[in-house]
């Protein structure tokens, strides 16, 4: 395969569409490294304000290093991985010792410092500094199996070193921190676990997965703890108010909007909907398969797009959304298929 191809098509597709994060656009090697250790094992919408809170009061290394470590925890509170916060803190203290405040650019030094493993050396490298390091996480190790069909298991030890050769030989020269976050970015909104994306993607057209329809096996790793699955029907419900969503309050995705994602199979979807929420079905279309994994947990998804009367007010806790309003909302990778749907319901 051509990588320098790909990596052009996916900074083109970043130029686009680069999801806008306050740690982006600034060359502070300090910002990048707080924003990377906030990120790891959290989505983004919440480390946010996480992050404006930290930087504002902690705005370097060398005032990270003054404060005591109860401090620094307060300001974590409710992010979890505490042990992240006291390594940053220790990290700091160590940058003021060795390196006069200033963090290295070299990766191999980076990963010396308090909590710095291979993926945030790697991240602060080339974002940072300009670095050609790959930035391998769960994402990169994803994207990268489906798109050249690696169908064997990835803890596998020369499995794995392979899929870290190829992450290092993509990363071009000239732009290695946009390309190491394109890639995060793929793997967050486009190329998710479960059921990707494939027709938005900007690399489709050289994906092997993509091509033979199983990336949603992709990448292969055996053993792991069966995760719960959940089966439900997604209703994308469209009258002359727009769609219908529901802003969530339970603690997976808090927050975020969702069509609404009923307890029943697609076919007993029409009287689910008469009996709990008092909406007649007009006319419904042809239901659509869509899994999304998170991490303890699937999402097995009929998704069944369907009319209904527009004289009919929202049933509690949910609104009308205008269609040309959609984006704007927060809405989670699991409803990049739904959100098609609705797409396609427009045409
Ligand atoms: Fe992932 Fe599909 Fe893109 Fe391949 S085509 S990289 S599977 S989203």
């Amino acid at each position: 395969m051509d990588y320098k191809k790909i990596s052009l098509s996916l900074l083109e597709w970043y130029d686009q569409y680069a999801r806008k994060m306050p740690w982006r656009g600034i060359q502070d090697p300090y910002k990048t490294w707080v924003s990377e250790t906030m990120l790891q094992q959290t989505r983004v919408d919440t480390v946010i304000p996480y992050y404006l809170r930290f930087v504002s009061r902690f705005p370097s290394a060398a005032e990270l290093a003054k404060a005591d470590e109860a401090e620094v925890l307060k300001l974590w509170e409710g992010l979890g991985y505490y042990s992240r916060a006291r390594n940053l803190h220790r990290g700091a203290r160590q940058i003021m010792e060795q390196y006069q405040g200033v963090l290295p650019s070299d990766p191999v030094l980076l990963r010396k410092i308090s909590g710095i493993g291979p993926y945030t050396a790697g991240a602060v490298a080339s974002i940072a500094f300009g670095v050609p390091v790959p930035a391998v996480d769960g994402n990169v190790l994803r994207v990268y199996s489906r798109l050249f069909g690696i169908r064997e298991s990835i803890l596998i030890p020369a499995v794995r070193k392979n899929l870290e050769k190829i992450a290092a030989d993509m990363v071009p020269a000239d732009r290695p921190g946009d390309y190491n976050q394109a890639v995060m970015d793929l793997g967050a909104t486009v190329c998710v676990p479960g059921t990707p994306n494939c027709k938005r993607c900007p690399l489709s057209v050289f994906c092997d997965a993509g091509k033979r329809g199983d990336a949603s096996d992709l990448p292969v790793i055996p053993g792991k703890a069966p995760q719960k699955v959940v089966v439900m029907t997604v209703a994308v419900l469209r009258s002359d108010n727009g769609f219908l969503l529901r802003q969530r309050t339970e603690s997976l995705l808090k927050g975020m909007w969702c069509f609404p994602l009923l307890d029943c199979r697609p076919e007993n979807a029409p009287d689910y909907l008469k009996r709990k929420m008092q909406l007649e079905l007009l006319s419904a279309g042809a239901v659509i398969h869509a899994r999304h994994v998170f991490t303890h947990l699937i999402w097995e998804m009929d998704i069944l797009p369907a009319e209904v009367p527009s004289d009919v007010p929202a049933p509690a806790d949910y609104q009308w959304i205008p269609a040309d309003a959609l984006d704007s909302l927060p809405m989670p990778a699991a409803m990049n298929i739904p959100l098609e749907t609705a797409r396609n319901f427009l045409r």
